[in-house]
């Protein structure tokens, strides 16, 4: 099999490898085609570049961008989109905001259950490009007040926990026409047990260009009925391994859980063609 993974994170949001580790590594697990797909910024992408070419992986920018459908976050992932475009580039500074402003709501949240942290601690764990939930569990975890991030999350920073702070994003939707504004290919991220067929005719309608079927939350059944979905559809099939490196499973599933790159060339060959059709 010749190995494609679309969808892994770096340091640029909440993975804990740089993008130029994480590129290196795919090599050496056998990945020839890699897509970085970190929450809402490129800039892993950019960093990743010059050590893809050396290694020679063939290296797909990629976002993965927070966008609300139904009142719930739903993840839309973004390939091949043009990274100069101002419709993309203040897209990404308003996701930033809207990050750090809730960044700033769930330290009040925490500093209210007795946590003494404060937004420089959590500036210290993300950087400067995306700050995420894995950032203020970083922090819980260093000051000994939880065991590990998964504790922080169940306990105070998951979407029910009594430190979370919904922010408003985008609608999906729009998250999808805006895709394909910028050139891009848009793909339902990981859709697992969350979408019925009418949430996937809505997508279709809206724009939406592909399904990730393989992910390390979908078994069997779950990457069959997104198949059939997208075969009925008409949609691009894409996967990869939402590695993050922090996770138990995640040495395991990188350069396991993969797609074959005959799918991520036809993923390619479509963003060409969406490229040729926007500049003629
Ligand atoms: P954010 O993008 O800031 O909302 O953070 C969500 C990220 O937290 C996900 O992309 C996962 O990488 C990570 N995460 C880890 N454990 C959990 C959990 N139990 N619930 C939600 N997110 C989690
Ligand atoms: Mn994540
Ligand atoms: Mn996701
Ligand atoms: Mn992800």
């Amino acid at each position: 099999m010749n190995k494609a993974d679309l969808h892994v994170h770096t340091t640029a949001s909440d993975g804990v490898l740089s993008p130029e580790q994480v590129v290196r590594l795919a090599a050496e697990k056998g990945i020839s085609t890699l897509a970085i797909t970190d929450h809402d910024t490129i800039a892993g992408y950019r960093k990743a570049r010059h050590v893809a070419e050396e290694v020679g992986i063939k290296l797909i920018p990629g976002i993965e961008i927070t966008s609300d459908y139904k009142g719930k976050e739903c993840h839309m992932l973004a390939y091949c989109i043009d990274l100069e475009h101002p419709r993309l580039i203040t897209m990404l500074a308003a996701q930033k905001k809207i990050r750090i402003a809730r960044a700033h709501k769930m330290i009040n949240n925490l500093n209210k259950l007795g946590f003494d942290i404060d937004f420089d601690d959590v500036v210290a764990e993300s950087g400067q490009d995306s700050i995420s939930r894995v950032h203020l569990a970083s922090v819980l975890q260093k000051k000994s007040y939880v065991a590990n991030k998964k504790e922080a999350f169940d306990r105070y920073l998951g979407n029910d926990g009594p430190a979370y702070y919904k922010s408003e994003y985008m609608p999906a939707a729009e998250v999808i026409n805006l895709i394909k504004e910028v050139g891009g290919l848009s793909v339902l991220a990981h859709p697992g047990q969350h979408y019925l067929y009418e949430d996937l005719r809505y997508f279709l309608k809206a724009g939406l260009d592909g399904i990730e079927y393989i992910h390390p939350s979908h078994n069997y059944e779950l990457q069959m009925k997104y198949m059939n979905y997208a075969n009925n559809f008409g949609l691009l099939l894409t996967g990869g391994s939402d590695f993050h490196g922090f996770r138990h499973y995640d040495d395991g599933n990188f350069g396991t859980i993969c797609i074959d790159t005959v799918l991520s060339e036809k993923l390619l060959t479509l963003g060409e063609q969406r490229k040729d059709h926007s500049t003629n």
